[in-house]
């Protein structure tokens, strides 16, 4: 490890601030949801510091941007490092912005440093990784994958209905490269963890070895309608006290897959409520996700067999729409082990961790070898204004990703697909 190379923590902390600005709430928080003209102006800021580093630009057809600093052997491909500058509407200032900025950070201290690595080093910004306003989430990157195809993530539309490749056209951000995937010898994104684990177990650094599998169903209850006052108990088809019984159910089976479930019901609406109306109809999510594909195999198996119980119980229709489907996640061993070895080096503590999110590294880890590194955020929050992150573990996570990405771009040929 290159003992005498360090990064420059202010010009990391002050680049996060004055990224921040674009966008920033009230409550020191961040929107600037994807493609709007906050998007745009936090892309220009980007491609600003990338050029003052002497960095190529390449803008793909899905507006991912790509800075690539050479190498001795730029026939090698590149190690590839970022993340999204799209946040929430009530979204933080690290969530996305620390991935982009702690590789530009990379690049402008080998650049100070005048060091010269073997493969090129590419830092990346993919679009639309929140997918609040256009979801899906991680398109950018999906598309990059090949797991979403690009006409129709150009076709996705907003609550407006305006379409997401008419919004990169506006603020100029369709580029004419194809937008598919190209060799690239591994990808590293940094993260906040989102999770409160590593504030909890006061660890500096985790060392995110996959991702959770998830499924995330649509679920309609169906009863009847009546008269609060007339209609006695015993004959109600109360839509909603079914959900009731659905959403216990939901939180008992997470409780029952520890460790690694989690169970959630994040919406649940009453067709026309009414005071005075037993309510007929009622609409539910389900998110389940667990490490492990076979347990999550068998949350779904529980649910569907429990909610015939419930449907017969309570006399009313349950169905239940899977609307997604995503298998767990194993990130590339030579690359965790890379930035196992130089959190050692660094003498950090590390954990091994999980990601409980979706992040555009599980899209590129289905074409690329890769791996995440977590920092702790403060209580585990994200996803909201008040996220917020200690300036040092932002430093520590960024000399772990530059010793990474050093360590990888000169020994490329050493990572081992797995
Ligand atoms: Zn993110």
């Amino acid at each position: 490890m290159l003992t005498n190379i360090k990064i420059n923590e202010d010009r990391l902390w002050n680049s996060l601030n004055e990224m921040a600005l674009i966008g920033a709430t009230d409550k020191g928080g961040v929107n600037r949801q994807a493609l709007t003209d906050l998007d745009k102006e936090s892309r220009d800021l980007f491609i600003k510091w990338c050029k003052e580093e002497n960095l190529t630009i390449t803008i793909d057809q899905m507006g991912n941007i790509f800075a690539r600093r050479e190498g001795k052997n730029n026939n090698l491909p590149p190690i590839m490092s970022g993340s999204h500058l799209d946040t929430q509407p009530t979204g933080g200032r690290y969530d996305g912005a620390l991935g982009v900025l702690s590789a530009l950070e990379v690049v402008r201290t080998l650049n100070e440093f005048n060091y010269s690595t073997e493969a090129p080093i590419e830092i990346v910004m993919w679009t639309n990784e929140e997918g609040c306003r256009f979801p899906p989430a991680m398109t950018g990157s999906a598309v990059f994958s090949g797991l979403h195809d690009l006409s129709s993530a150009l076709a996705i539309q907003d609550q407006e209905g305006v379409k997401l490749g008419s919004e990169l056209e506006r603020i100029k951000y369709n580029g004419s490269v194809a937008c598919k995937s190209r060799p690239i010898a591994g990808f590293i994104e940094i993260h906040i963890e989102q999770g409160p684990i590593l504030e909890m177990e006061n660890k500096n650094i985790g060392v995110v070895t996959g991702a959770q599998a998830q499924k995330w169903y649509e679920v309609n209850i169906t009863g009847m309608e009546a008269h609060a006052g007339p209609t006695p108990m015993e004959i109600r088809k109360d839509a909603l006290v079914a959900s009731s019984e659905v959403v216990l159910l939901v939180n008992s089976i997470g409780n029952n897959f520890q460790p690694g479930g989690c169970a959630t019901c994040g919406v649940l609406e009453i067709v026309n409520p009414s005071r005075n109306v037993i309510p007929g109809n009622c609409f539910l999510t389900i998110d389940f996700r667990h490490p492990d594909d076979d347990k999550l195999k068998k949350m779904d198996e529980i649910l569907r067999k429990t909610i015939k119980l419930i449907e017969k119980d309570k006399k009313v229709k349950i169905e239940i729409k899977q609307i997604l489907e995503l298998k767990s996640n194993s990130f590339n061993k030579s690359i965790i082990n890379t930035i196992k070895d130089v959190t050692h080096k660094l003498k950090f503590t590390n954990k091994e961790i999980i990601s409980g999110a979706g992040h555009d590294a599980v899209n590129i880890n289905s074409i690329a070898p890769t791996a995440m590194i977590f920092i702790p955020c403060i209580d585990g929050i994200s996803h909201n204004e008040i996220e917020d992150i200690h300036k040092e573990d932002a430093i520590r996570g960024a000399e772990v990703l530059l010793h990474s990405v050093v360590e990888l771009a000169n020994n490329s040929s050493k990572i081992i697909n797995n």
